[in-house]
């Protein structure tokens, strides 16, 4: 993996990024956080960015995340945001000091092994590791395919394993994917307004100040903000077209 770039290459990627940003600012009032999602991209797209001053990447597979870590600087803000497999929270608690948030946590089996495999860095004193934010991945779309912990009992329980029982994760917030059909339907999107309420709710029986919201991507984002995301994850409108995923 080469962390060179070209200018063409920088240049666009400038200009993609550059323009959502302002955007986001807009409608936000700069209260919204920018995620450029980097999953199936080259790391020398992320070292462009990261040259002009970006640092909060998103990424999708446990193993492209960890080379891609390995190489780039360490003071990147790592985002994972792919689907989780219990037993792969280990790989990611204990190979990257700079993780800044787990996004897709929803159970508690993962929080625990996420918290339980950073602690044992921590308490060993390995070098730059410290908490890992985590957030809830909510299923607010009701389809049963769809991963993510049900509203209701079940996101609540889990919130207070989390803050009860896991001192080396940080509690962050919720985090939701619109289901595509309610991300292109006209006006309100439903399911973001259940993240808001729901993230108002917990905040209210916990008594947590200012959770994050990360909802909206490329074909939502505009929505989301205006829907109190504080957090957007922008993949291919910043970098193009993704490659098909095969190997993963
Ligand atoms: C891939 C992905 C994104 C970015 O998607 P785009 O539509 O390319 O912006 C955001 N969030 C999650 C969870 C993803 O898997």
């Amino acid at each position: 993996m080469s962390l060179e770039y070209t200018t063409e290459r920088a240049n666009d990627l400038i200009a993609n990024v550059t323009s959502i940003k302002e955007e986001v600012a807009s409608l936000s009032g700069g209260k919204t956080n920018l995620v450029c999602v980097s999953k199936l991209k080259p790391a020398s797209d992320i070292q462009a960015l990261y040259d002009v001053g970006y640092r909060h990447f998103g990424e999708n597979y446990v193993q492209e995340l960890i080379e891609k870590a390995k190489i780039l600087p360490k003071d990147i803000k790592w985002h994972f945001i792919g689907g989780l497999q219990t037993n792969k929270c280990k790989d990611l608690a204990k190979n990257i000091p700079n993780l800044y948030a787990v996004e897709t946590i929803d159970t508690i089996k993962k929080a625990k092994k996420l918290n339980d495999v950073r602690k044992q860095m921590i308490d060993a004193k390995t070098p730059g590791f410290g908490n890992v934010g985590v957030l809830i991945q909510v299923n607010t779309s009701g389809e049963e395919q769809k991963s993510g912990c049900e509203p209701g009992e079940e996101l609540d329980e889990l919130v207070r394993v989390i803050l009860e029982e896991c001192h080396s994760v940080d509690f962050h917030g919720l985090m939701t994917i619109g289901s595509y059909a309610v991300s292109h339907g006209e006006g309100e999107n439903q399911e973001f307004k259940l993240l808001a309420e729901l993230k108002e709710h917990l905040e209210q029986k916990f008594n947590l100040p200012n959770l994050q919201l990360s909802m909206g991507m490329s074909g939502d984002y505009q929505q989301a903000v205006r829907q109190g995301s504080t957090s957007v994850r922008v993949g291919s409108s910043i970098f193009g077209v993704r490659p098909p995923n095969n190997g993963h």
